[in-house]
């Protein structure tokens, strides 16, 4: 038999690589290898109702398999320790060697810690994993005290959850407001008036420069020198990419791993591995909308697109189809879209709002139900509302046609 597809990483991005993959028509083995104990799980729900709902299982999360993939072989709570690209080989933790036919690298992103102790101190958590959650959902009881380093997606829906069950919550972030980034100034400004209505202090523009407490977290120092009491300390301050079993390889991994347009990832001197290929958060890749500079985007929409991409292209090369370059050639333009639910606040976005020069209100009122435009120049780049979903969704292909216009154009 012929060595299979192994597919790293066994979460949002490898299992749709799965189904794409015999979707287009490819029927040869598939081994995915996943670190966690769990089968494929939705993560957005970890910081939110599952978090809050008090019971975090499985169950409540799982991905349905499909009858597609029923023959793929999934090797649970196996890391794969290393890889030789030229060889075909990857290794796992405990040293066995599977030989592969192409590899899919899907190992998305874990969290960064504030400082090497944290990750082993009582009452500090992170939240990527099923398990994390679980651990936290434990700590998070009423009149608990809880500091939140980092006011990104993570913090801010932490600090809701939070709120919620009736903790204490403060918030510490080192920009001026939270989600500033994805939000723009107004609508971020918006977005912390509505956490502190429902009882959430902030420390902005600061951050975390101490954990006092030696066995347990008993409080932090921040870099301005004031001092908050707390149990619970959420360390959300980003992400790193889970990339360091590559290393040796002649790949560009900084900032995300780099491939092409069709998910191959490429050598440092820009040449593509015709039989690697990467997708999901792990990925750093070029986007027609935004040129031709690669970038990561951690949204969720993101692992199902490249994987439908990896997944059509790598099935027409192992199949030995003429359609491959063609394919390979095709434009590859996924709109990046988020969402985020903190307390009844549903913020839905599309496009790459951070990349805005200037941000004007479209619909309702900052306060209540709205929605922003972020625009460079006379150009949509983004859209993102609170509430009225159908008005953002509106906007949607005007913000896919960014950068087709040809300049001073606009409609
Ligand atoms: C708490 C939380 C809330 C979120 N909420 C939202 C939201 O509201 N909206 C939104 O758009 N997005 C949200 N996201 C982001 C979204 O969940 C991610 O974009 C998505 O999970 C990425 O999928 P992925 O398959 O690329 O990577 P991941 O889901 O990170 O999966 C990678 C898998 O690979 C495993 N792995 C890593 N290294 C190895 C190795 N060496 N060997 C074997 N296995 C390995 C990891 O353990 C993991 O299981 C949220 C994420 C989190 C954590």
């Amino acid at each position: 038999m012929s060595d299979p597809v192994v597919i790293v990483g066994a979460s949002l991005g490898g299992l749709r690589t799965a189904e794409a993959l015999r979707r287009s028509g490819y029927a040869g083995p598939v081994t995915v290898f996943g670190d966690e104990p769990h089968a494929p799980y939705n993560r957005p729900p970890l910081s939110k109702d599952v978090l809050a709902g008090g019971e975090v299982t499985h169950a409540a999360v799982a991905f349905p398999q499909r009858a597609a993939t029923a023959d793929v072989l999934w090797r649970l709570g196996t890391r794969i320790g290393s890889a030789d690209l030229e060889r075909r080989r990857v290794r796992t933790a405990d040293g066995e060697e599977v030989g592969y036919r192409a590899l899919v690298v899907a190992t998305g992103l874990r969290p960064k810690r504030l400082f090497p102790r944290t990750a082993a101190l009582a009452g500090a958590f992170a939240l990527r994993t099923l398990d994390d959650a679980g651990e936290l959902s434990a700590a998070l009881t009423p009149g608990t005290r809880v500091v939140i380093a980092g006011s990104g997606f993570v913090g801010c829906e932490v600090a809701a959850t939070a709120r919620q069950l009736g903790c204490e919550v403060t918030v510490v972030g080192s920009s001026g407001l939270p989600m500033l980034g994805p939000l723009g100034e107004a609508l971020a400004e918006d977005l912390m008036e509505r956490h502190e209505q429902r009882g959430v202090s902030f420390h902005m523009g600061t951050h975390v420069a101490e954990v006092i407490g030696r066995d347990l977290v008993e409080g932090v120092r921040l870099a301005d020198g004031s001092e908050l009491a707390c149990q619970v300390l959420v360390e959300a301050i980003g992400s790193v990419h889970n990339t360091e079993w590559l290393s040796g390889n002649d790949v560009d991994a900084d900032l995300g791993l780099r491939t092409d347009s069709a998910m191959r990832v490429l050598r440092v001197d820009g040449s593509p591995w015709p039989d690697v290929f990467a997708v999901g958060d792990v990925a750093r890749f070029p986007n027609a909308i935004y040129g031709d500079t690669p970038a990561s985007i951690e949204h969720w929409n993101i692992p199902t697109e490249t994987a439908k991409r990896a997944g059509r292209v790598l099935a027409l090369q192992l199949a030995g189809d003429p359609g491959l370059a063609d394919a390979v050639a095709e434009r590859f333009a996924p709109i990046p879209s988020f969402w985020s639910d903190q307390y009844d606040i549903r913020l839905l976005a599309y496009g790459l709002p951070a990349l805005a020069d200037r941000v004007e209100l479209l619909a309702g009122r900052r306060g209540e139900d709205c929605v922003y435009g972020y625009f460079v120049g006379a150009e949509l780049v983004g859209v993102c509302g609170i509430g009225m979903r159908s008005e953002v969704m509106r906007h949607r292909d005007e913000v896919s046609r960014y950068g087709q216009l040809p300049i001073g154009e606009t409609d």
